[in-house]
Order: C-alpha cells, then structure tokens, then sequence
C-alpha cells in the first residue's frame, strides 16, 4: 500500500465506525421503493397534454403519408422526356397548359409539350412524372406569388435544364405507408411523436396516465409567502422546490397547508388532500429520535419505515404507506404509498432526485430515469469524512481547447455544500458524486457527474 492509500482507508475505516451498522445504500434505498410501485392506468389523453407521457396503445397508419406523389418545389409538372437535352446556353419551351396549387388535384393530364405549374406539396398531375424548378425556368427572376400568376398566366415556360424522371417529386408512402406500425406501445411521447401522432389525424391517444402526488410540508418555523417574516422563522422553501421537481418529471403536484394546528386537524388535512393521490411526499423530521407532529401522526396512522442511507445530504429518509379514507371500496383499503424526505431544502431535493424521479417514472411506464454521467475533471476538493456518498453541486462546463472532436469536461462546486444552502441546487447544472471508499477527491482529480442541466460549452479553461 502507497501511503495515500494507507491514509484513505485509514480516514473510511474511522468513519465508518461511527456510522450506523444498518445504513443502506441508494441502490438498496431506491430497489425498495421502486419495488412498491408499478405503470399506472392508461387513459384517453388529448395530444397536446400526452407530452412526455407513455403511449399504451399501438398506433397504426390508417393511411399512407404523403398520401399522393407530390411536388417538393415550386416549379413545373412536365414530362422528363420532353426536357431532354435542355441547357441554359440552349434552353427549350414549354406550353403552360395549367396551375395547381397546394391542396386541390389537377384534374387534367399533362400532354406531349405541355407542363402544368405546380407548388410545393401539390399532388403530381396525370402524364408529368418530373418537376422543374422555377429556378431552372425563366420563372427564375419574376415572383411567384398565386395572384400576380392568376391575373396574367403565361402561357409559355422555358426549361433551362434536363430533368430525370421522378426529379423533385416526394412518393406516396415515403414518410408513412399505410398498415405501417407507425409508433410502440411504451413509446415516449415528445414533440416528434406527438408530430406524427397529428399528421396521422389523432387528436387524443391512450396513454398511462400522469401519477398524482399530495405534497405536505410542516414545522413551526414555517411561513408561506405572502407572510410577514418574523424572527426564527423561515419560508417555507420545500414545497415550492419538490412541486416543481414533480410538474418537471411529467406528474400533477398537490400541496397542502403547511400550519401545524392539532394532531387531529392536520389527521383530516392529510386525509382529504391524498383522496385520490397515487403518492404522498414529506419533507419533515425523519431522523430517529426527532420529534415532530406530522411523523407522528404519520406513523400513527400509516406505517412508515426510518432508514438511514449512505449518502449526503439526504441521510434519513422514511418510506411507508398512508391509507386513504373514502373511497375504499367493499372494505378494501387504499393506501397511498408515503416518501418521507428529510427537512433540509437540499437534502429535500437531492433524495427526490434519487429517489422521487425514478418513483414517478415506473408510475409513467418509463424506465428512462438515470441522469446522463459524465466524467469531469474536479476544482475544488470534495470532503466525505465519514464514508457516505456525496453528490457535491456542481457547475459543469465542456472544455475544449483544440476546437477540435475531442474536449473533456470541468466541474466546480458551486460554493458552500451545507444542505440548507439551496443556492447550490440553484447554481448547479450537475452532481459530483464522490464515492463511499474515497475520503475525498482532491483538486484535478476525475471524478462521475451526473448531469441535471444543460453543459455550456468553455474556451481555453
Ligand atoms: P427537519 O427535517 O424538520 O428537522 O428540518 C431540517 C431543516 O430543514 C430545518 O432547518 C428546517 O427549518 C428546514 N426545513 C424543514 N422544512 C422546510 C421547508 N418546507 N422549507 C424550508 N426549510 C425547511
Ligand atoms: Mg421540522
């Protein structure tokens, strides 16, 4: 062993002896809790609010897209053959014999000699199987606006270049043929699919539908906005922070009242606002020995485990189930599952994110919720004194100083990595994680970032 070695393991070997015996670690945390939850019920889901949600049905094409040949310029209809040999130094003629526009069929045939003129997406007239460009006629300086075209049609066109058969023109069934198997179930709907979704005509698809999560927030010290401030007193920053994290993950976030009135009052508050929830979310004491109303009455009336997980910050978590008063069916009880995060605004958000986001997208039927990682290159030290996981807030950019492919990426923290410090969630763009073998990763080091927002690109760092 190097003598860096020796210290590290000497320094996590001290630290885990103060830790306690039964922590687990995320993964361990995060298997336990996605094993309690399964893809909700699909549900008839108009396009636009479908966004990000996951398709239940197979979508098949009724109809083949573009449903005729038709042109991808404006020009003129003709036949390829008449065309041949045409140059700019010796062009040919043509009779105009029609117009088309976008949106009607020609309900002629383009003869010998003749060419039709055509805009952009009209279907292919009868006898053409070629479009010239306005640009390769003598259309090539004059506008082409429809009116002026209407008032005085020509009735000759100059073709300055040859055409090949089938130039310019866009087939029947080339983007979508009908009968096609057009998008999967479990396919996730993003601008794209929810573009082809329209151009098949739907308005409304079957998709799983968004989970519904009752957010409640307590403390004494609590105040909302709006609310003078008052000494000892803070504002109540959790429910605003994990609300928005639940809306951004693609679920509907309900918050309760924060007041702490009488045990049974806020029993009732519970009650009522989780009526139809599929999870309940805490953010109050859940360390052991911590006393608080709400833990309380929520281990009174649920049950609720307290773990310890290996990780910073976000170190005690609770994990059980609410029952949900009501609507219970013949005698059958339902329960809402209850994630019970700790206090502090940044270990708040941080166990949401490992353990809220993959939560919400089982519920989704999305499988898709590990964060890209990169590896970057540290600035500041990352301290882990007693053997935990750290994810430290961190501003990632990619550096690259050649201009050319290859770059790499730096990580600064974000400042002081106090888990009230709900800046540092605000600055970061990613999360430095230090393992729970390192004691440290010291200034220069590599170590894996998640990423959680857009990476700017630097010069020269
Ligand atoms: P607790 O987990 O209730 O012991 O709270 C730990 C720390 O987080 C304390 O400093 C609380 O004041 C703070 N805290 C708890 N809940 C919130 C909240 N909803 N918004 C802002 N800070 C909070
Ligand atoms: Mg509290």
């Amino acid at each position: 062993m190097t003598q860096e070695e020796l210290s590290y393991s000497a320094t996590t070997q001290n630290a885990r002896s103060i830790l306690p015996a039964d922590m687990i670690s995320v993964e361990e945390a995060r298997e336990r809790i996605l094993a309690q939850f399964a893809p909700l019920g699909a549900a008839q889901t108009p396009l636009l609010e479908a966004r990000e949600q996951v398709l239940a049905e197979e979508i098949r094409a009724g109809f083949s897209i573009p449903p005729l040949d038709n042109t991808a310029m404006d020009g003129y209809a003709v036949r390829a053959a008449d065309t041949e040999g045409a140059t700019y130094d010796s062009p040919l003629t043509l009779r105009v014999s029609g117009y088309l526009a976008a949106g009607s069929v020609y309900d002629g045939q383009v003869g010998p000699g003749e060419a039709v003129r055509i805009m952009t997406g009209a279907p292919i007239p009868a006898g053409a199987d070629a479009i010239v460009p306005f640009e390769e006629t003598d259309e090539q300086d004059e506008s082409h606006v429809a009116t002026s075209w209407e008032q005085s049609p020509r009735e000759n066109v100059r073709i300055d270049v040859e055409a090949r058969p089938g130039a310019n023109i866009r087939r029947a069934g080339e983007d979508i043929r009908e009968g096609d198997a057009v998008l999967a179930v479990g396919t996730v709907l993003g601008p794209a699919q929810i573009g082809v979704l329209a151009s098949l005509g739907l308005g409304e698809v079957q998709a799983i539908r968004r989970p519904r999560v009752t957010i409640l927030s307590t403390g004494d010290e609590l105040l909302r906005a709006g609310q003078p401030l008052e000494p000892g007193k803070i504002y109540d920053s959790n429910t605003f922070s994990l609300a928005s994290l639940v809306e951004s993950y693609g679920a509907v976030a309900r918050t309760l009242d924060i007041a702490t009135d009488t045990v049974e009052a806020l029993t009732a508050r519970i009650h009522e606002g989780l009526a139809d929830a599929d999870l309940l979310v805490t953010s109050v004491g859940v360390s052991r020995g911590d006393f608080d109303v709400v833990k309380e009455v929520l281990a009174r009336e649920g049950e609720v485990d307290f773990w310890t997980v290996r990780m910073r910050p976000g170190k005690p978590l609770a994990f059980g189930s609410f029952p949900i008063r009501g609507e219970g069916g013949l005698g059958g009880e339902r329960r809402a599952p209850h994630l019970g995060l700790p206090g502090n605004p940044v270990s708040a958000m941080m166990t949401f994110e490992l353990y809220g986001r993959p939560t919400l997208y089982t519920m989704l039927g999305r499988g898709d919720w590990e964060r890209p990682r990169v590896r970057a290159t540290v600035r500041e030290r990352i301290d882990n004194p007693d053997g935990r996981r750290v994810y430290a807030r961190a501003v990632v950019t990619h550096v690259n100083d050649t201009g050319g492919r290859d770059g790499r990426y730096l990580a600064r923290l974000t400042g002081p990595q106090g888990s009230g410090v709900l800046t540092s969630m605000a600055r970061a763009n990613g999360y430095a994680v230090c393992p729970e073998e390192r004691a440290a990763i010291e200034p220069g080091e590599e170590c894996e970032v998640l990423l959680v927002g857009p990476v700017a690109d630097e010069r020269g760092a």
